[in-house]
């Protein structure tokens, strides 16, 4: 799902304490934050092995679906029926299947409904920080909508029949999940079919703010308007049955996503026949559903190296027109996928050009984009680019992409993401003339959540993840691959994605470990998108580097692929693959709150005393001079009062001689003190005498309890600078304050922490030393004036004629 529709969440404060908190392990303050994490991961076993990788027995569940459904447009309605197969891997015998009845959220007695607590998200009162207990409460417009529809709307699946074996099964309603019960066991290795009939009233998706729906569009020229239909969560399907969990039957309250099987699809649509479908596989039946002109130009699409229309702006604004009570039928069969979605209306403009990838999995892939007109100048742009953008940066960073085809289409969703389809919201604005227009920040909305939703077919459509239980397993790792594609299209768009812009939300107190289940987490947006993914980058560019990040990365992606990683399979793989023990990173950044804020206290010159006196005495007495003068004895020797300087024919042996005056006493001291070393003693001293280097030692503070590498930019009285990069594990016997010597030729002048702010450090000033004149604090309050100029509407605002006073007006006054 897109961060662009979750950033707007936040929900109520949690005290959580960390995973081992309950056992004391020192004495004191002190906290071992590298203490291993074996003992809060799970146990290996031969379904997953202690290295993260899947074991010598790993299995995993096919679902395969043979679905028909049918749109009914004018009462936005499904009815379908579908054929399930369901083969067991499994090592055990089922007696019952367990499918998510996803629709069955909306219902007014969901448990979604009845749990959803007052002012948990932005939809439903202020957002957390902003909210005042003396104040009464809020509700907004939004919500009072969506409680209209509610109340107008019979929501929720009828589930007409379940047959199997010949008769009626029975099944069980619980929520928004369903027990079937099978008409005999099913063993290991066994395959069971039965078949659904279902039908549902779709939401409208502005309403009720669901994953999918519907969008009405009142002014279009068509008695009655138009609808985009996105279709998803639709069918009832399996839940998933795994080695560590069994059933991941988990009620759906609409924030943790799906946990879903792999299998085969023929899904069969029927719609009226002006519409065009998008839908999840390959069309099996063009001749049927496509103009002859429309196939020609799709087999144009395949040589083209730029978007090629199948339906062109004016195609699409005639056929939106009018309507037809004709149907047609379209065929989509989708081979090892975990969900099915589709799109339908008359309203679409498609552009499609294909994009060879090369190897030998999927050489060609067909990449195809379908949007209204309320999404041009824009879409035709830039959105079948930023698909095939997405799969050149994240098939660099894991495989191949794995389908034939990819397609982004527009609709009433932010943002969300199903095998080989997503849904994209950005939209732009009609003009007064007729013209539409867009701001920067629509542009770089349309750009980063193509990108996004494009790359959850990687994670976790293809790396499939458990999203019910660990969103920042899906949203994480997307949202890092996201910023990487993002900072590769174009820089100087603000993505805003780096660690430097997680700091606010880490120094926050609205927070919870990313280690959180979906549906508890507060503020999604920053703890599962956000966070993790600056996590991600702070271990590939400062932590690990990026070749062994890389290959520990590729190494995931390949091991997982089309299979069911948990955490621990994350964590352990990047360990594992890298050989860097990365537990206290997994432990701060994971299963903490802490926050990053390292600080440089003080910076000590030490010299070396040679022991010489003739060599130190002279120095103490250099030393001594280099003092600033008495205020007292400057003013008195102004005012003439000093009396040996008033008397100076009066002197004697200590007016030429003074207390760091050298006698042989000393010396005889020296020549005893050298004849009690050890020749290598006496080596090592008269080396570092003759060598004279500067003994630095920088003293540094932890105010964030995350223990990071000190990133430290020294600069020499010759102006020059070095980067020296000291390991996180400086801080393992104390996380709180530690010391560093530096042994330099050169004079130490300025120590700055952290330079490039690589760390999500929140308090940049005390990095460094000296401390510096603070540059800006109105920085702070630039901010919304940023944003004021990315959302404006320049291609608008610079058709604005400048007002002029007309001759005369001056004078009426
Ligand atoms: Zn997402």
């Amino acid at each position: 799902m897109s961060r662009y529709i979750t950033w707007l969440f936040c929900a109520a404060i949690l005290a959580v304490p960390t995973a081992d908190a309950a056992i004391r392990q020192t004495k004191g303050d002190f906290e071992d934050k590298f203490r291993q994490l074996e003992e809060v991961l799970p146990t290996a076993n031969a379904f997953r092995t202690a290295g993260g990788e899947p074991g010598h027995e790993y299995w995993q569940q096919k679902v395969s679906y043979d679905i028909d459904a049918r749109l009914i447009e004018n009462i936005r309605r499904i009815e379908g029926s579908e054929r399930i197969t369901y083969t067991n891997n499994s090592p055990d015998t089922l007696r019952f299947l367990w499918l998510q009845l996803d629709q069955n959220k909306f219902r007014k007695d969901s448990m979604a409904e009845l749990s959803q607590s007052f002012g948990d998200s932005s939809r439903r009162g202020p957002k957390l920080e902003d909210r005042n207990e003396d104040k009464a409460p809020q509700i907004s417009i939004d919500e009072l909508r969506r409680q209209q529809f509610l109340a107008d709307t019979d929501t929720g699946y009828e589930i007409i029949s379940v047959r199997g074996g010949g008769g009626d099964l029975v099944h069980t309603i619980v929520g928004t999940l369903m027990r079937v019960d099978l008409a005999r066991p099913l063993a290991p290795g066994q395959a069971v079919e039965f078949s659904i009939e279902f039908a549902f009233n779709i939401v409208e998706e502005d309403a009720v703010w669901a994953r999918a729906g519907y969008e009405h569009f009142p002014e279009d020229a068509r008695e009655g308007g138009n609808d985009i239909f996105l279709v998803a969560q639709w069918f009832p399907r399996l839940h998933a049955y795994t080695d560590y969990e069994g059933w991941t039957n988990k009620e759906f309250l609409g924030r943790g996503e799906f946990t879903l099987e792999f299998g085969d699809y023929n899904v069969e649509i029927t719609v009226p026949a002006d519409h065009l479908v998008s839908a999840t596989g390959v069309m099996q039946n063009p001749d049927d559903v496509l103009s002859r002109t429309q196939r020609k130009r799709l087999e144009e699409a395949a040589k083209a190296d730029q978007p090629v229309f199948i339906v062109t702006p004016e195609e699409a604004l005639e056929n939106e027109k009018e309507g037809t009570r004709k149907t047609t039928t379209w065929r989509f069969k989708a081979d090892n996928v975990r969900d099915f979605a589709w799109a339908s209306s008359r309203k679409f403009i498609w552009d499609a050009q294909a994009y060879h990838q090369g190897g030998d999995v999927q050489p060609m892939v067909m990449v195809m984009s379908f949007y209204p007109k309320e999404g041009e100048p824009l879409w035709s742009k830039y959105s079948t680019a930023a698909v095939i953008h997405t799969m050149k940066v994240y098939s660099r960073f894991s495989f191949d992409y794995p389908y034939p085809v990819a397609q982004s289409v527009n609709g009433p969703v932010g943002g969300m993401e199903y095998p080989m389809i997503t849904f994209n919201g950005p939209r732009t604005d009609e003009q007064d003339d007729g013209e539409r227009t867009y701001s920067q920040a629509e542009k770089r909305f349309l750009v980063g959540v193509v990108i996004h939703e494009i790359g959850h077919i990687y994670f976790p459509m293809t790396v499939n993840s458990d999203e019910r239980q660990w969103t920042w397993m899906d949203e994480g790792l997307n949202s890092f691959l996201d910023a990487m594609a993002g900072l590769e299209w174009d820089p100087d768009i603000p993505w805003k994605v780096e660690p430097r812009d997680i700091v606010d939300y880490m120094k926050s107190e609205y927070q919870v470990p990313i280690m959180t289940q979906s549906d508890s987490v507060l503020r999604l947006g920053p703890n599962a998108y956000g966070k993790p993914a600056a996590a991600l980058m702070i271990l590939r560019e400062t932590i690990l580097g990026r070749e062994l990040f890389d290959f520990a990365f590729r190494e995931y992606s390949r091991r997982w692929r089309f299979k069911r990683p948990t955490p621990a399979d994350f964590f352990r793989t990047m360990e594992e693959a890298s050989g860097v023990d990365l537990d206290w990173f997994w432990r701060g950044w994971f299963y903490s709150t802490d926050h990053v804020d390292l600080s440089i206290d003080r910076v000590w010159k030490l010299r070396l005393d040679t022991r010489d006196p003739d060599i130190d005495f002279e120095r103490r007495r250099q030393e001594e001079k280099d003092k600033p003068v008495s205020l007292i004895v400057e003013r008195n020797r102004a005012e003439r009062k000093l009396w040996v300087e008033n008397n100076t024919d009066i002197r004697d042996f200590y007016d030429e001689n003074d207390r760091f005056t050298v006698t042989n006493k000393e010396r005889n001291e020296y020549r005893e003190f050298l004849e009690d070393l050890e020749d290598w003693e006496v080596a090592a001293l008269e080396r570092a005498v003759a060598e004279d280097k500067h003994y630095y030692v920088l003293e540094f503070s932890n105010h964030g309890g995350l223990v990071m590498p000190l990133l430290l930019q020294l600069t020499y009285a010759d102006e020059e600078t070095e980067m020296m990069r000291i390991p996180a594990e400086i801080w393992r016997r104390n996380t709180k304050a530690v010391k560093k010597l530096i042994v330099t030729d050169r004079e130490l002048t300025q120590v700055v922490v952290d330079p490039r702010w690589e760390t999500a450090d929140v308090d940049v000033e005390n990095n460094h030393y000296p401390r510096r004149i603070i540059p800006s604090r109105i920085e702070a309050f630039k901010n919304p004036e940023d944003e004021a100029l990315e959302k404006r509407d320049i291609m608008q605002d610079i058709k604005t004629e400048l007002k002029v006073e007309k001759e005369g007006e001056k004078e009426k006054e």
